[in-house]
């Protein structure tokens, strides 16, 4: 398919690549041997306008919202890449340009995805989604109420939806086979699935991440809630941060002032994230079936939502 409809519902003819993989949001290309100039172990990672939730995908897309992740994730690999006292951590992302004979950039990226892909070495990935959570919302909301634990950590009493947690928690969830849905997973369950030292270093690193990124975050007055993170191992050995990062996708967003001030849970988790696709389609839809279309009004709040986060965080 050839549409530019921000690739919602068709995968690219892309001229040089190959499309090997279509995820909820995102889709994957190698390089076709015959045609490109890119190296063997790249691939080009396309995101799409498509929104999720629920591990179901929804319709319409969001406006633009392939091109605003891919800016966001880029910015933040780059933040985080960086020295300001941490160690860089690591990422999948490889230059997006070589110089050709006259020194001039050649671009890698594919004109027809240029703004929403992002060129990366493939990696060995690891199947876990290493969440972190700060605050209480979510699944992990609906856990402590009923168990009083999130992933079965336990918890003080008392926390309410919304609240701060004593300190941020790795909350591992298995990433599941296409078509089946994640579960959350205790610590040592990963340990078993990719072995004592990775997990150990899976914590750690997300946690760091995610207390790095919170403090970025505050000083825009954001609080930045929960996130998730995926990494791989590449050809050296190394534990490599991968797929988006920080994106309004993969975690939630409030403004900092409103959660102060805010009485109701409402007020306080006013979101720049997909919380009002998820609230939207909590209330007009039993989890069964196909999921009903998005109205435009929440397709136009939710895109407004997205933009107004990029322009917060990077002033962009
Ligand atoms: P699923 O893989 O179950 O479809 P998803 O819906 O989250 O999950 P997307 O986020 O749409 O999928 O697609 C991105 C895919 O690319 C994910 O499977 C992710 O693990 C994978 N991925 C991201 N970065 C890399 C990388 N550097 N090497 C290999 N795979 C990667
Ligand atoms: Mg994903």
């Amino acid at each position: 398919g050839l549409r530019d409809n921000g690739g919602v519902s068709a995968s690219l003819d892309i001229p040089g690549w190959r499309h090997v993989y279509s995820g909820k949001v995102r889709d994957l290309y190698v390089p076709d041997e015959a045609e490109t100039e890119a190296a063997a172990d790249r691939l080009l990672v396309v995101a799409s306008d498509r929104v999720s939730a629920f591990d179901h995908v929804l319709e319409p897309g969001i406006p633009d919202k392939g091109e605003l992740l891919t800016t966001l994730s880029l910015w933040w690999f780059d933040q985080l890449s960086g020295g300001d006292g941490g160690r860089g951590i690591p990422n999948h992302l490889v230059a997006d340009h070589v110089l050709g004979d006259d020194d001039e950039p050649v671009e890698l990226i594919p004109a027809a995805v240029r703004g929403r892909a992002m060129l990366v070495r493939s990696l060995d990935m690891h199947p876990v989604e290493c969440v972190v959570r700060g605050y209480l919302t979510g699944s992990g909301w609906a856990e402590y109420r009923a168990e009083g634990t999130v992933c079965g950590i336990p918890l003080p009493d008392g926390l309410s939806d919304g609240d701060r947690l004593p300190e941020p928690l790795f909350t591992p969830a298995y990433k599941a086979p296409m078509g089946e849905h994640d579960e959350n997973i205790s610590f040592e369950r990963t340990v078993e699935l990719v072995g004592a030292e990775v997990a150990a270093a899976l914590r750690d690193t997300s946690l760091e991440i995610y207390r790095r990124a919170a403090a970025v975050a505050e000083a825009r007055g954001l609080i930045l809630a929960d996130t998730k993170f995926e990494f791989g191992t590449d050809a050296h050995g190394v534990l490599t941060l991968a797929d988006e990062v920080l994106t309004s996708d993969s975690s939630r967003y409030w403004d900092a002032a409103a959660w102060r001030s805010g009485t109701t849970p409402a007020e306080r988790m006013a979101s720049f994230d997909k919380q009002i696709v998820r609230d939207w389609l909590a209330a007009h839809w039993d989890k069964t079936g196909t999921p009903p279309e998005l109205p435009a009004e929440i397709i136009g709040r939710t895109a407004d939502r997205y933009r107004e986060l990029l322009q917060r965080l990077t002033g962009g």
